[in-house]
């Protein structure tokens, strides 16, 4: 193997697709993650369906990862439909194409990445290997393990999620937004077909989102509920059968008779934006630069476009590798990238959270004039999908 040219702290999806997009230019990493190499080959299921647009889809393509899922882990997204409390109108968004992009279970995300990474030998992977320290100065980055091992390189790359404590490490702040909020969810079997299409329901107090897993079954959804902490808590102490009374009672019928298909999983709702993405021979990229609200089903997403952009300014600078230009041309692509849907979807959450009359309104003018006005809808998809043109009413 050849000299380690950049560290990568984090082996989850992002970090792991670093490493081969970097292989992919000719650059050697090495990988460091605390989890045990069995927790990355063979991840657990964690409840997360991950809507992929289609910039990452065509990014895990190139990276040759996209190849490697088995058709039943990718549910085409065909149509979504968007509710405001109880009123039966809807803003409804479809691809002529058919194809708003396609959700993939998390786990088989982290293990195609890990799969990517045996195929490289550019790419050497260090499991069980916790980084508690860094010093970048002129001449080298250099990492400390809890084992007291040291490594130097040109170039440390942090993917060490988004309460990273690499960022903090480097000197580098960030937005952090608590929502207040967390999320539950479970995959459920229905009776009525969901024909591809995701239900995005805001409620008065909780907001209920269907996925549909055509991958799986015309008649199986991921329910993601997302609720006030104090409820979501309330709710995690309920047995099975209490919890799905409730989402039956909850979910207007949309779907017919539901059935628990799983585990329940629950994540808490922060957000994150760091206020620089890179420093003296030091990178950001992942949820350690972005860590999105999962409303608009970006944070991947993010994940993968800051891969690509990063690997594409380093293999154009491969034999100053830290340099401090491309670092920086890499942090505004980035910034520019992501700080629009960053604050868009963090003004959705506020709007659609918001109880008061004056809000609930609001809303339901926004999603009246949106439906009513096919170039603004065409836009808020073209955001959303990354995919230029193409939708209809
Ligand atoms: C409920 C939910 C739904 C979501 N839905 C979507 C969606 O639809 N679309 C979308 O694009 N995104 C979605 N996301 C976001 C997506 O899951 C994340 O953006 C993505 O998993 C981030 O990957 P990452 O590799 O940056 O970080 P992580 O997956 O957090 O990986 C970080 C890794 O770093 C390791 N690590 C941390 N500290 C250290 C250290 N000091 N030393 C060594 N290793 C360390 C950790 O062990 C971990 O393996 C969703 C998220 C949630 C919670």
């Amino acid at each position: 193997m050849r000299k380690v040219e950049a560290l990568i702290v984090g082996g989850g999806p992002v970090g792991l697709s670093m490493a081969c997009a970097l292989a992919d230019a000719g650059i050697a990493s090495t990988v460091l993650e605390s989890a045990s190499e069995r927790e990355l080959a063979d991840p657990a299921e964690d409840g997360r369906e991950i809507a992929l647009t289609h910039r990452g889809m065509a990014i895990l393509q190139q990276l040759g990862a996209w190849q490697d899922l088995p058709p039943q882990a990718i549910s085409p997204l065909c149509q979504a439909r968007v509710f405001n409390g109880r009123a039966s109108d809807s803003l409804h968004f479809a691809d002529a194409r058919s194809d708003l992009g396609a959700l993939v279970p998390n786990h088989w995300l982290r293990h195609i990445a890990w799969l990517g990474v045996q195929r490289r030998p550019l790419v050497q992977l260090r499991c069980e290997a916790r980084v508690v320290a860094l010093s970048l100065d002129s001449a080298a980055a250099t990492l400390m393990l809890a084992d007291g091992a040291r490594l130097s390189a040109p170039l440390v790359i942090a993917a060490d999620s988004r309460f990273s404590a690499l960022r903090r490490l480097a000197g580098i702040g960030a937005e952090m937004r608590d929502f207040g909020r967390s999320v539950l969810l479970a995959r459920i079997e229905h009776e009525q077909p969901h024909q591809d299409q995701a239900l995005e329901c805001f409620h008065h107090g909780h907001t209920m989102a269907w996925l549909p897993l055509g991958g799986v079954s015309p008649k199986l959804s991921s329910l993601v509920l997302t609720l006030p902490t104090d409820q979501a808590e309330l709710q995690r102490g309920w047995s099975e059968g209490q919890w799905l009374d409730w989402v039956q009672q909850h979910s207007q019928n949309r779907l017919g008779a539901l059935k628990l298909a799983g585990p329940r999983h629950h994540y808490p709702l922060v957000a994150t934006y760091a206020h620089r993405f890179a420093a003296r021979r030091f990178a950001l990229v992942g949820d350690a630069a972005v860590g999105m609200h999962p409303v608009t089903a970006h944070g991947y997403n993010f994940g993968l476009y800051g891969v690509q952009r990063l690997a594409a300014e380093l293999a154009g600078s491969r034999y100053s590798l830290g340099a401090d230009a491309p670092l920086q041309r890499y942090a505004t692509g980035h910034r520019r990238d992501t700080w629009p849907i960053y604050q868009g979807t963090n003004a959705v959450v506020k709007l659609f959270t918001d109880e008061r009359r004056p809000a609930r309104l609001l809303r339901q003018g926004v999603l009246r004039l949106a439906q009513a006005l096919p170039p603004l809808k065409a836009a808020i998809a073209q955001q959303l999908t990354a995919r230029p043109g193409g939708l209809r009413a």
